[in-house]
């Protein structure tokens, strides 16, 4: 019989955030072990390089960490060959763990959340064995109440307790996240599949309501992709803070972080903007149990996780996912039609505030996610665009022109089960053109030209006419305010009324602080940027009167569009002084609302879309 890798983790000291983690191989490679910690974490397209944060390194023969000493010879940033040995090894690891996210491992006296991939070693040619893992629990008084709350399967230990885990391989280990702690938890079932929510960090929030809502986008998406849902159980593990949002996808689990506010309180009637938002990211990471966890890019079978793995597929993966996530919750009744074109004409604003998409496409996007989506600078919105953002709003146009030229018969939605059927029910990677591909197949369209646009060139999405043939119409008008997200009115018409004031821009973006405006942002070709003005510059000034408490909103209030304003901005140290022709406000929020006119075969087209 083959023995499994067994792993033990130990939070030895919690106070300065180390691990103790051990890795025991009982039949050694004869040349040499090697053992590896990988580069990235699969969802998050960045290398990260998690070796940096091992602090010691040591090997031992035997299976209990105090056999003779062996020698450990590092052979690159993230690998390790201990000498050759015939009997059991043991590697023991400090791994320093303080990063609160959903991509690493944090760990202090309040509790720890750890991805596999930032604290277990890989043993190399030895990936496909089964994996044992001990969780063992911090010494002290203090953590006598720390549970354990995983998707990782019991082995021997209680529920929610310490004790034994396991995975089949590798790749199981590391895709299950685990959280210590004393949390709040609560449990439903979605079409008889357990389903449970647990929370770390304070909060007050109401966790009926939570279950429930949570329940209704579960279902909604089972139902969608067909049961029985293709997990035994799945935990949400959230980490409520001050200000945070983000998430991580995994098989049968997914790690969320949100601000504690935006959680639902006791007596909420509403969904509160916060609410509708985390509800949105619940949304799309369980959506990515069928998208990008079963069906896979090629280029993901099996991951590499030594190096960047690079696919253009990331507009289906994310940008489709992020589609489907707000409409999942139109279809689950947590969203009115309404509330849902709202949201969309925020998508829509946000694209069109984004210079960069007339620079890269939404598949070089996805290429170039690991240098450039995951490592933005003051340059980015000029010069990329979101392969989440434009990949939801290409999906949009996807279904819209399916549902246009079949008279309805079909949708992206056909799409989406002949891609689970084809490739997430038989673990087959999708290939480059595999979307393509199969979006023609399923609907019988010839839809070369248009992907050939939408995907591979920077040419405007036809957002206006593919929603007028669903009876909705795309009206654009100049933001209102710093803080307008568009989506919403107030729309007459097209062009403002002559009586109302018109907004000038100054084609950049910037935090306001005390008696200043530091630009973080400069918009390719605007006001700013031909003034001369640079991201990093603080705006002190306008024409030698000092930026008050209102920033540069009120700074500019009353200005006309053509007029020049002399700015004086500090560049580091320097004091430098400009010239700026203001610009008006571009025509750049976006505002849906339905159609008045009696077309019956829009509203009909319509009503089949956001049923
Ligand atoms: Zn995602």
């Amino acid at each position: 019989m083959i023995s499994p890798i067994h792993y033990r983790i130990t939070p030895i000291r919690p106070e300065a955030h180390i691990f103790e983690v051990s890795c025991t191989v009982t039949d050694p490679d004869p040349e040499g072990q090697r053992f590896a910690l990988p580069a990235w974490i699969p969802g998050s397209y960045l290398v990260r390089d998690f070796a940096r944060h091992i602090v010691t390194i040591r090997a031992n023969q035997g299976a209990t960490g105090r056999g003779k000493a062996l020698t450990v010879e590092k052979l690159d940033k993230h690998t390790w060959r201990c000498e050759p040995v015939t009997g059991a090894i043991t590697v023991t690891c400090e791994v320093y763990a303080w990063d609160l996210s959903v991509r690493g491992a944090h760990l202090d006296t309040t509790h720890a959340f750890f991805n596999g991939t930032s604290v277990f070693l890989r043993v190399l040619g030895k990936e496909d064995r089964r994996c044992d893992v001990e969780i063992a629990a911090p010494r002290g008084a203090r953590y006598r109440r720390w549970e354990v709350a995983t998707a990782l399967k019991r082995r021997r230990a209680p529920q929610w307790g310490f004790g034994i885990y396991t995975a089949a391989d590798y790749d199981e280990l590391i895709d299950h996240p685990v959280e210590l702690g004393s949390f709040s938890r609560k449990t439903f079932l979605a079409k008889s599949i357990p389903h449970e929510i647990v929370i770390t960090g304070r909060h007050r929030a109401d966790m009926d309501r939570l279950a429930r809502d949570m329940k209704r986008i579960c279902e909604t998406q089972i139902e969608f992709f067909g049961a029985p849902a293709p997990m035994e159980r799945y935990v949400f593990m959230i980490t409520a803070v001050g200000e945070g949002y983000g998430g991580l996808e995994h098989r049968a689990s997914t790690a969320l972080m949100c601000a504690r506010k935006d959680l639902p309180t006791p007596g909420m009637k509403e969904p509160t903007e916060g609410y509708r938002g985390f509800l949105g990211l619940v949304s799309h990471e369980y959506f990515h149990t069928w998208n990008v966890k079963r069906i896979k890019p090629a280029a993901f079978t099996p991951y590499d996780l030594n190096h960047e793995n690079h696919t253009t597929l990331l507009w289906a993966f994310e940008g489709l996912t992020s589609y489907y996530d707000d409409l999942m919750l139109l279809r689950s009744g947590l969203l009115t039609e309404e509330k849902y074109l709202e949201t969309l004409g925020r998508s829509i604003t946000q694209l069109l505030r984004t210079p960069g998409r007339k620079k890269q496409s939404v598949t070089d996007s996805s290429f170039d996610a690991w240098t450039k989506y995951y490592r933005q600078d003051e340059n980015s919105p000029n010069a990329i665009v979101s392969y989440y953002g434009k990949g939801s709003l290409v999906g949009l146009c996807l279904d819209l022109h399916i549902r246009n030229s079949t008279g309805g018969r079909k949708s992206l939605d056909d799409v989406m089960l002949a891609l689970w059927k084809k490739h997430g029910k038989t673990g087959v990677g999708v290939a480059e053109d595999g979307v393509e591909r199969l979006a023609e197949a399923v609907t019988k369209l010839n839809l070369k030209r248009l992907f050939e646009r939408w995907l591979r060139s920077t040419t405007e999405l036809p957002l206006k006419e593919l929603l007028a043939s669903h009876g909705v119409e795309l009206v654009l008008r100049p933001a209102q305010s710093e803080s307008d997200k568009g989506g919403l009115g107030p729309v007459k018409s097209t062009s403002l009324p002559a009586h109302a004031e018109v907004r000038v821009a100054i084609g950049g973006r910037g935090t306001p602080a005390a008696g200043e405006f530091r630009l973080t942002h400069v918009l390719e070709g605007g006001a700013a940027q031909k003034a001369g003005l640079s991201a990093g510059d603080a705006i002190v000034a306008l024409d030698s009167i000092r930026v008050g408490t209102g920033g540069l909103e009120a700074a500019l209030c009353g200005r006309r569009p053509g007029e020049t304003v002399s700015v004086h901005a500090f560049r580091r140290d320097e004091l430098m002084q400009f010239e700026m022709r203001l610009d008006a406000a571009p025509s750049d929020t976006c505002v849906l609302r339905v159609a008045e006119d009696r077309n019956r075969e829009a509203r009909r087209l319509r009503m089949r879309w956001l049923c």
